[in-house]
């Protein structure tokens, strides 16, 4: 218990004393993590934590994006990577597009790829099924993390099947793993203006619960730093934590800072420091049972990625090779960084990088991955 001895915050040691009697702290600690100025007590039991399951390793991916189209249906205020049909804009790519752009990204020894799109009206679920097939024709063990729950509850709506039959479709086709988008904020009030016509918060965690029963793992995310209050941000990780609870199914929590430009929402303002810290170390503490937070270097910057990972992260991002979405809103980091760099970020906050896919196949045994 020699680290409880360290924290000199009367209220952060009694919450450091919950997480070393596996006490899952409550929402009231949690708003007081996500206010407190305390970032170094906070650092400490958020690190506990990520030692305790993690030992000195951190995880990071060789990976591309692969955004099919940005025409969608929704043209949520939020976003800034969509477009209508005759926008000047506007992309689909063709199949043989896809073949060629993963043949290449194949050639730089990508593991994994991660679709996302947006809901483009003529697509039908043969041109996923196909899309897949041919992925996995190119190289059969690649990790393909496939679409959100908002495309997959619209792939069921449009094909007009059952939602189960989508997922089933598409994991006979090669889907491994879910990307975890489209959960932004669940409060339905921030909701119905940042993405009024998206699927409702608790539509997105039924979703992710029929997945979830199918056998995908999946990871969750939240979207921050737009008009959410933490009283939001609390009631977004209770909800996630109580779905965990019951299926066992998220493998990692996201959060994803928002990027205003080019969108109809105005961010708060650029987020500081002390604000991505708590957000990322409350969440690893508040979420006992998700055993791995991810921060995005590409939506962070990452310098302050990689101090994250001193602050309750065990994963960095991958290399995102083509990365549109976040770029879309502004974001400044580049769209690909090399595997040398992000083993660099890792080795120099004094940790084991260790290369990994969405679903952690290679997680060393003696690491305890399951519950905190
Ligand atoms: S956020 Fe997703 S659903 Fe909304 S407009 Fe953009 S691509 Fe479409």
């Amino acid at each position: 218990m020699e680290f409880l001895d360290t924290l000199q915050n009367k209220t952060l040691r009694s919450i450091a004393e919950k997480v070393c009697n596996n006490v899952p702290v409550s929402k009231e600690d949690a708003l007081y993590m996500l206010t407190t100025d305390d970032i170094l007590d906070l650092g400490a039991i958020a690190n506990h934590i990520r030692t305790r399951l993690h030992g000195d390793i951190a995880y990071y991916g060789v990976n591309m994006n692969l955004n099919y189209t940005n025409i969608c249906e929704l043209r949520c205020p939020l976003c800034a990577y969509s477009c209508d049909e005759n926008d000047e804009n506007a992309f689909l790519l063709s199949l043989d597009e896809i073949d060629r752009r993963i043949r290449k990204a194949v050639l730089m020894g990508i593991d994994e790829v991660h679709i996302v799109g947006g809901l483009h009206p003529d697509l039908g679920i043969d041109y996923f099924e196909q899309m897949l097939r041919r992925i996995k024709k190119i190289k059969p063990d690649i990790h393909i993390v496939g679409f959100t729950a908002v495309e997959y509850d619209y792939f069921a709506k449009k094909n007009k099947i059952p939602l189960e039959d989508v997922f089933k479709r598409l994991m006979d086709a090669g889907v491994e793993a879910l990307p975890g988008g489209g959960a932004e904020i669940f409060s339905p009030r921030v909701r119905d203006i940042i993405a009024p016509k998206k699927i409702s918060g608790s539509k997105w965690l039924s979703v992710m619960r029929t997945a979830h029963k199918m056998g995908l793992k999946t990871n969750a995310t939240l979207l921050y730093n737009h008009l959410e209050t933490p009283v939001d941000i609390v009631d977004h990780l209770l909800q996630i934590r109580d779905l965990q609870d019951e299926t066992g199914g998220f493998k990692t929590f996201v959060p994803l800072q928002f990027h205003g430009e080019n969108t109809k929402i105005d961010a708060r303002r650029e987020t500081t420091g002390y604000d991505d810290i708590r957000l990322y170390a409350a969440s690893r503490i508040f979420l006992h049972n998700v055993p791995h937070l991810k921060a995005l270097w590409m939506y962070l910057g990452d310098k302050m990625a990689q101090v994250l990972l001193r602050f309750g992260v065990d994963d960095i991002g991958a290399t995102y090779h083509n990365e549109k979405v976040v770029h879309a809103a502004g974001a400044q980091t580049p769209d690909f960084g090399s595997e040398p760099f992000l083993r660099r970020l890792i080795h120099e906050a004094q940790l084991i990088p260790e290369r990994t896919t969405a679903s952690y196949p290679n997680v060393s045994a003696h690491l305890k991955e399951d519950v905190v």
